[in-house]
């Protein structure tokens, strides 16, 4: 028997960005507890924007589980947020509206900016550093600095020690800005570790005093923007695909232009430009090999007729991946197969 300490973590109520809320709950197992054995929690949602003061309970429900190597017998819960009754997903709850398929597969690519004293890692306090060019996948302190790496490769190690399928990390194309990508099979696998990677950057920043800056345009001017580029495919896509399914496909996601930038995360009229590898907000398109494109087609699925996976490059760092998935899955299941 051991006492182990369940870090659930949630996404509160604030619109249109959530953000992180965890607590801890300290609970006796023999040994690591799987999800099965971990109970609903409570909550105050007064606090968080998901109730009103009167009648605040809002539950926790525990949906996936990782080992936490930062702390003795630690565990990461993350938690979908249910009605009092447990059992109705609250209307915050956006993981609750992504179809059940364990044959969507989800990539994605979290960009972001490391931030001190409100600036991005690396700036000077007055004006700024040399122009980009040099930064993207740079080396040496003058295109990186110290700290920073330290930073990228402790979460790395923090994600990999939970079992966070991470494909890789990248130095971005501006001065502090970071990337990694987070692979997963089944509709949710990947939007959940996007959000307790999210999570372990959160925490692991509190020792440096440095803020993680999700914003999609941070900087104004010759700067790039944040993006969280989704790539996507499901079985059918992989398995059978095909140039008439393709264009049925890309022409459901031109209809749907709207509903998509929607939820891909908030002020992203200020990243997508038409600069900076992004199309503009108000056009949908669609390129082999286009980073100027709103989804861009790999060599890979032109190479294997029509079939693979496709990249929108549409979705923003601030975005939600529960809703960025939600809203592919909800336009491909509207696109019948032949
Ligand atoms: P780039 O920066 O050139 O767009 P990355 O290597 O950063 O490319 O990202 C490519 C992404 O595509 C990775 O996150 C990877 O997991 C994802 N991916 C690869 N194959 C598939 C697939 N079959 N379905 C969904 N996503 C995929
Ligand atoms: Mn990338
Ligand atoms: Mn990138
Ligand atoms: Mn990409």
């Amino acid at each position: 028997m051991a006492r182990y300490k369940l870090e659930y973590i949630w996404l509160d109520g604030y619109t249109p960005t959530p953000n992180l809320r965890s607590k801890t709950l300290v609970k006796d197992f023999d040994s690591f507890p799987a999800l099965e054995q971990l109970p609903q929690w409570g909550f105050d949602g007064s606090s968080t924007q998901q109730a009103e003061g009167r009648s605040s309970d809002c539950m926790l429900k525990p949906v996936a589980v990782f080992p936490d190597s930062t702390r003795r017998n630690g565990v990461l819960v993350m938690a979908e947020v249910m009605m009092p009754d447990g059992s109705t997903p609250h209307p915050s709850n956006h993981r609750a509206t992504v179809l059940d398929d364990p044959g969507a597969w989800f990539g994605f690519e979290q960009e972001y900016f490391l931030f001190q004293e409100g600036r991005p890692l690396g700036f000077p306090a007055e004006g700024f550093p040399p122009p980009q060019g040099e930064y993207y996948c740079g080396t040496g302190f003058k295109a990186v600095g110290d700290i920073a790496r330290q930073i990228v490769e402790e979460h790395l190690d923090l994600c990999l020690d939970a079992g966070i399928n991470h494909e890789g990390i990248n130095a971005e194309v501006a001065k502090g800005q970071w990337e990694f990508q987070i692979f997963g099979k089944g509709s949710k696998t990947a939007a959940d570790q996007v959000w307790v990677a999210r999570y372990i950057l959160n925490r692991l920043c509190e020792k440096y005093g440095i803020d993680v800056q999700y914003h999609c345009k941070p900087i104004r001017g010759d700067w790039n923007g944040s993006g969280m580029h989704a790539n996507f495919s499901t079985a059918y896509m992989r398995d059978t695909g095909g140039k008439v399914y393709f264009e049925a496909l890309m022409a459901a996601f031109a209809e749907y232009r709207e509903e998509h930038i929607a939820v891909y995360g908030p002020d992203n009229h200020l990243r997508l430009t038409g600069l900076h590898e992004t199309q503009s907000i108000d056009k949908f398109n669609y390129g082999l090999a286009d980073r100027g494109s709103s989804v861009r087609i790999p060599h890979s699925f032109m190479n294997n007729n029509y079939k693979g996976y496709l990249e929108d490059r549409r979705p923003n760092s601030q975005g939600d991946p529960y809703q960025i998935a939600s809203r592919i899955l909800k336009t491909i299941v509207s696109v019948p197969t032949p």
